[in-house]
């Protein structure tokens, strides 16, 4: 019988695991032909999740945790899993029912056609803001333009793994992760199916916009080189500017003598570079920031307990 991991990143969610547990449960009943697999990666909650887990893991083998020693944020929570699941296939899915289960059987079907990956793109997005649709609308149209993989519009991390991209994105250990555009990265058979992406079913995001920004900026800079590339040809131009100028000032000084003032004009050029020099070391910065990070090779996550039903408590 295959096996059907499904793998779900908590963080502070006990509000929303009991309908959670009960919805899971009914696709594996509804679906007898496969062996399912609940591995749930606690990510450092703060509140009952964790005990919560553990009460079902008790009475219900196909239960199993990943409780990660602190909160490392979801895409670490991701990788983690994926480090643990056993399924011949894993579908990724959120705690807070956003993402419903009842699409897995659909994308259980084309894993058997023979797609490796097949995701979930929502039509709709329902509760959340006019200013989150149109800035995350516009960020991924700019990722777009910046890098030559194809990034996935308006889908998130509930998708379906087949074994194979599990390995391939086992293998992948940045620190500072940007899981989906990695999955385009791999590359493999990918299938896209659609959907309208639900509210919460309850509970707090733990989105805000300072995190948004920060996933924005790793997206960008572990994706693609470009914006070292345009502020490169920035300085270009502006260098090539410049040397005009000179040219006209040292040949307007011959032709009519030296006139002191100019201090608007000045004090522009001055305030330009400047600006555009700041701006440069920031956007070098970002990537030395990364060597930085990725130069220390951390491990990416500590497990303070690993529970699955064949595998003996570690304490
Ligand atoms: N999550 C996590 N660690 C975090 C933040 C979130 O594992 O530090 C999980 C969370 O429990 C949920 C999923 O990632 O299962 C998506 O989070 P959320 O619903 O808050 O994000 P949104 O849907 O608003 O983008
Ligand atoms: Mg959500």
């Amino acid at each position: 019988m295959k096996k059907i991991s499904i793998l779900i990143p908590a963080y502070n969610e006990q509000e929303v695991l009991e309908q959670l547990y009960h919805r899971l449960g009914k696709l594996a009943n509804d679906n007898k032909a496969y062996e399912f697999e609940f591995l749930f990666v606690n990510d450092g909650s703060r509140d009952q999740t964790m005990s919560i887990i553990k009460d079902y893991a008790e009475a219900d083998d196909r239960i199993a945790y990943v409780d990660l020693s602190r909160n490392f944020g979801k895409e670490i929570a991701m990788i983690a899993g994926l480090d643990h699941v056993t399924g011949n296939a894993t579908v990724i899915i959120d705690a807070d029912l956003q993402d419903p289960p009842e699409l897995i059987p659909q994308m259980i079907k084309f894993w058997e056609e023979g797609y490796d990956d097949v995701y979930a793109r929502r039509n709709s997005r329902e509760g959340e803001t006019w200013l989150k649709k149109f800035t995350s609308k516009t960020y991924y149209q700019l990722l777009q333009k910046a890098t030559s993989i194809e990034i996935q519009k308006d889908t998130g991390d509930f998708r379906l793994l087949d074994r194979r991209c599990v390995e391939a994105l086992k293998q992948i250990r940045e620190s500072q992760r940007y899981t989906k555009g990695m999955f385009s990265w791999i590359g493999y058979k990918k299938k896209e199916i659609t959907y309208d992406r639900d509210p919460r079913a309850a509970g707090q995001t733990k989105w805000n916009y300072p995190k948004l920004i920060n996933f924005a900026i790793d997206g960008l800079t572990s994706f693609t080189t470009a914006p070292l590339r345009i502020s490169s040809v920035l300085g270009f131009i502006v260098s090539l500017i410049a040397f005009v100028f000179i040219v006209v000032i040292v040949v307007k000084t011959a032709m009519f003598g030296d006139q002191v003032g100019g201090y608007p004009s000045t004090m522009a050029v001055i305030l330009f570079l400047g600006g555009i020099q700041l701006l440069s070391l920031g956007i070098i910065g970002e990537y030395i920031g990364r060597i930085f990070n990725e130069t220390k090779q951390r491990p990416l996550y500590f497990v303070e307990e690993y529970h699955a039903k064949s595998v003996k408590k570690s304490r």
